[in-house]
């Protein structure tokens, strides 16, 4: 969901990346990392934090490489640490991957991949993609672009991908399926960016890459562009962008909260991704079915927040009355924990929150969780205080929301309450 830069040519890759990370900067992330190409394999730095903080950890390190892939992560899957950051290796070593998006299917895949011997070392879904491309690619013996391509076949969700191979030191292979990746076409060089902002100081033509294709840039020159569906060359569709750099940045909005405004679509999208099977008629939310029959068998919802988490609160007591006939209270966090308030082991305390740090809700938490209530988070950043210390939850997978009046994470928390209800 944030972001991703590559480049394959005769410059130094390394400076390219970080400037481009650092342009994309305003998407919003917690860690960083790079792979460039050296000696017959890809050398990784990355690190929980800001690009600077990947800058001092690479320090005095050799960098230097004419093939690199670099990216900006909001963790979905794995909270935010050094490990869970990217790009992630195949166990053989011979591919390294990065990612935006979410793998919808990666827990079948993961259990499959473990059967056949495959280990992780992250919790992330990205780490289970790199390894089933390598199966792919050892079943089919193919080049990694088939592979990619006859892997992703089997792969549901959202991704913009690019993979660099050890065994081969002039390509990059990269494709998408709901998260943007746009080529950049240089003399003999490729970039490669999440948007055109890293790449419009070197070059003015570009590919966006429509879903479901995949792209293979070589140093020769070479780009080839097929869709995932079918092994049949495409003509890719090369246009001349005029756009200057200051306008491309925020993603060409005027500021952040216009932009996240205009993410909605997507982000709703995001949230229900793998939740709901409308054929089949069920709705899934995999952080709670543990406590499934506590859910059920319990008096009364108490939800707790501030600010709009509390504003979604009272939709959802709205929804929930409605539809499953339990009494539903909210309560403003900062109320509640300086009360004396009435709470027990029949009770279900759904703590909101976009944070996950919001403190007054925090400490609500921990008074309701003391008396004995089964406690529930839905929060928005992963591996945060609440998502931690609740006993189940759900997270909306808004992305970041750097604007100060919430829009997106608004009305995700608003798709999790109804899908929490259903
Ligand atoms: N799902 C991946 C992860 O959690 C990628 C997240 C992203 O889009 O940055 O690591």
């Amino acid at each position: 969901m944030c972001g991703i830069v590559g480049y394959v040519g005769s410059r130094e890759a390394f400076p390219i990346i970080i400037k481009g990370l650092q342009r994309l900067e305003y998407r919003g992330y917690d860690s960083a990392g790079v792979a460039l190409y050296q000696n017959n394999a890809a050398t990784v730095y990355k690190c929980k934090g800001k690009v600077s903080d990947l800058l001092a950890h690479t320090g005095s390190q050799n960098t230097v490489s004419t093939l690199g892939i670099g990216h900006t992560r909001w963790a979905t899957h794995g909270v935010p640490d050094d490990i869970n950051a990217h790009p992630h290796r195949s166990n053989s070593g011979r591919f390294t991957i990065i990612h935006n998006g979410i793998i919808e299917n990666y827990a079948p895949l993961k259990a499959a991949l473990t059967r056949k011997g495959y280990t992780f070392t992250s919790q992330t879904d990205t780490e289970v993609l790199v390894n089933f491309i390598e199966e792919i690619q050892k079943q089919t013996k193919a080049e990694l672009a088939e592979a990619i391509r006859v892997a992703l076949n089997e792969v549901v969700g959202a991704y913009a991908i690019v993979v660099i191979d050890s065994e081969n030191p002039n390509q990059l292979v990269a494709a998408r399926k709901g998260s943007p990746l746009v080529v950049g076409i240089g003399d003999n060089e490729f970039f490669l960016a999440s948007d055109a902002s890293p790449i419009v100081e070197y070059t003015k033509n570009v590919v966006y890459m429509n879903d479901g294709e995949v792209a293979l840039l070589d140093r020769d020159g070479t780009m080839v562009i097929k869709h995932i569906s079918s092994s049949k060359e495409l003509t890719p569709y090369i246009q001349a962008i005029e756009i200057e750099i200051e306008a491309l940045e925020k993603g060409g909005y005027e500021h952040y909260m216009l932009k996240e405004i205009h993410e909605q679509g997507k982000t709703l999208t995001d949230a229900m991704r793998g939740r709901i099977d409308p054929v089949a008629g069920w709705v899934k939310m995999g952080g709670l079915n543990e406590y499934r029959n506590r859910i059920l068998n319990s008096d009364r919802f108490i939800i707790i927040a501030c600010g709009t988490s509390w504003h979604s609160a009272l939709i959802a007591e709205y929804l929930i009355e409605d539809l499953v006939r339990m009494p539903v209270e909210v309560e403003y966090a900062s109320e509640f924990r300086y009360r004396n308030p009435i709470v027990g082991p029949k009770d279900v305390v759904i703590a909101i929150s976009q944070s996950g740090e919001t403190a007054d809700t925090l400490a609500a938490l921990e008074l309701a969780k003391e008396r004995g209530a089964l406690t529930i988070g839905i929060c928005n950043v992963v591996g945060s205080s609440i998502a931690r210390m609740t006993h189940a939850g759900s997270y909306i997978h808004a992305g970041p929301e750097i604007g100060v009046a919430s829009t997106k994470a608004f009305t995700t928390q608003l798709a999790g309450l109804f899908l929490l209800t259903l």
